[in-house]
């Protein structure tokens, strides 16, 4: 959605993670692959779009860049390490290793709490406060009015 008298370039320099112009494939997207290393654990690129190829709601597997951008850009995960891969000719590699926060998401309904706006569903934004200590919009532990990030100060 681009705004009147802005440029799109412009705008997507400014909004990078606009909930109106993400894609609704790849909101799925990045909602998957956070659930994919909830459920799995940590696991290196490759991993992650093993598992997506396994997943049939996902219209077309995402190309290694847009994988690579999905993992750098989400604020639920973070990288963990190097795993060593040898490859065909012998010599060996470093792949990254990705993992959803597990000090900030410990449950399924943490996994929804931490879900930034752009990636939620119209039912989640619906259900999303903005934070009053962050400023963010989360949807908020029950009782509590402040959200996941703060109450935990991460
Ligand atoms: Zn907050």
């Amino acid at each position: 959605m681009v705004n009147r008298g802005m440029s799109k370039r412009t705008h997507n320099i400014l909004f990078p993670n606009c909930y109106l112009c993400m894609s609704a494939n790849n909101r799925r997207l990045r909602r998957l692959v956070v659930d994919i290393l909830f459920d799995k654990g940590a696991l290196t690129r490759t991993q992650i779009a093993e598992e997506l190829a396994r997943v049939r709601s996902l219209r077309e597997v995402p190309s290694d860049n847009s994988l690579s951008s999905v993992l750098a850009k989400n604020v639920q995960l973070e990288s963990v390490g190097f795993a060593k891969v040898e490859k065909l000719n012998g010599n060996k590699t470093k792949h990254m290793i990705f993992d959803i926060k597990r000090e900030l998401i410990t449950t399924r309904e943490e996994i929804e709490q931490t879900r930034p706006m752009s990636c939620m569903t119209a039912s989640e934004r619906r259900l999303a406060i903005r934070c009053p200590q962050c400023g963010k919009h989360r949807i908020l532990p029950e009782g509590s009015d402040i959200c996941i990030h703060c109450i935990k100060g991460l």
